[in-house]
């Protein structure tokens, strides 16, 4: 038996070149307020955590999250470590509700349940390390030859912009795409017409028969969105991705009842969360994050709820740890796909942090049936810029 040895978290700060910030390219939660500044600050972030599990026979599994990786990291050295280490890694089960419960009263969601992840999913990594077996062949294995995925940018833009970028997905190959809307209540009709304008300007190039997604990202509220809805029915878009903050449970639900699937979940978290969104019927795409959610544990718990709902699980974000459940099971048709690109949002950090996370091709991409554990190591390749805070 092998046993947890030692848990390392990192902060990676990137120092390299950014794309400058444009306004208007995502609406989000911070639209509201009256004192913009960097309204966009809630939804950029050039930072990563990594989290490495330890064995004592030398093996080490790899995690990673995205949020508050300070914070993060401060609450795994200081809370969730002690917890684990001298523990045997395959009792994860046991582990995760040791987790939880001894931090239940701060950990449940956001930065607790943030580190939970991280460290969660480098005990998977880790056990499949030890047993020679890529993460989703512990998972339920393989249920698709390869795995659909969509591009995800589209960022609000001029129309010519937009539309020569949208042409570019369709040449790569890709059969979906989501696009974010940059208006909302804050500008009125003029932005309403805006953000259709740019619509209706996508499905010019890309037809109807490849899907469209919408997204929001928390930045309408449900009166304007109860009025965009109509309006946007007749360009049948596949989805409308978190319209309202995520507290809003039922906004979500009254939104969900017409006519457009309303997506949601990537800042919802365990079992629990995911209950209350499911049993409202407020969701008809489940999106949760595995580095947010409460980690791969947590992530297939919500697999098999969202399956007896019959309500598709479509994670967050590509990268290895949604891609290993996406592939390992079957209520999850496809997979979110950042396109490689300049640091401008921050999801881009992963490729720079991590080798091996799989490139799209044609629209698809696929998993090794060989490679033990989630397939990605940490690069060295673009060291000079990052600042690590170990
Ligand atoms: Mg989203």
């Amino acid at each position: 038996m092998s046993r947890i040895a030692s848990i390392r978290a990192k902060v990676w700060n990137w120092t390299g070149p950014t794309v400058p910030p444009q306004s208007n390219f995502c609406t989000n939660a911070s639209d509201v307020l009256h004192e913009h500044g960097d309204a966009m600050s809630s939804f950029r972030f050039h930072q990563w955590l990594t989290c490495e599990v330890e064995a004592d026979t030398g093996e080490v599994g790899l995690g990673n999250a995205a949020l508050a990786p300070p914070l993060v990291k401060h609450a795994i050295d200081q809370y969730y470590a002690p917890l684990i280490v001298g523990a045997d890694p395959f009792d994860y089960a046991y582990l995760w509700e040791k987790m939880y419960r001894r931090t239940l009263a701060w950990g449940r969601k956001g930065v607790g349940m943030t580190a939970i992840s991280a460290v969660d999913i480098a005990i998977w990594d880790l056990m499949g390390k030890l047993t020679g077996k890529p993460v989703f062949k512990l998972l339920g294995g393989r249920t698709k030859a390869r795995i659909p995925v969509y591009y995800s940018k589209l960022y609000a833009d001029t129309v010519e912009a937009m539309q020569a970028e949208a042409q570019q997905a369709v040449d790569a190959g890709y059969s979906a795409m989501k696009s974010r809307f940059g208006f909302g209540p804050k500008d009125g009709m003029a932005g309403m017409r805006e953000n259709l304008k740019r619509v209706a300007a996508l499905r010019e190039v890309i037809g109807y028969e490849r899907d469209l997604m919408l997204e929001a990202y928390m930045g309408w509220n449900l009166d304007y969105s109860r009025r965009m809805l109509p309006k946007l029915v007749p360009y049948e878009p596949r989805w409308l991705e978190e319209p309202v903050i995520a507290d809003d449970l039922h906004g979500y639900a009254q939104l969900n009842a017409g006519p457009i699937p309303i997506s949601g979940g990537e800042h919802e978290c365990t079992l629990f969360g995911f209950r209350q969104l499911l049993d409202l019927e407020a969701v008809g795409v489940v999106q949760y994050d595995t580095n947010r959610v409460g980690g791969i544990t947590a992530a297939q718990k919500i697999n098999a709820l969202a399956e007896a709902y019959q309500v598709p699980v479509i994670p967050h974000a590509g990268q290895a740890h949604n891609y290993h459940l996406t592939m390992a099971n079957m209520n999850c048709p496809m997979s979110e796909y950042f396109p490689v690109h300049d640091i401008e949002i921050g999801n881009e950090l992963f490729y720079y942090i991590f080798d091996g996370d799989p490139a799209a091709h044609d629209g698809f991409l696929d998993l090794s049936d060989d490679t033990p554990g989630l397939g990605i190591s940490i690069s060295d390749e673009h060291l000079e810029h990052f600042e690590i805070q170990e």
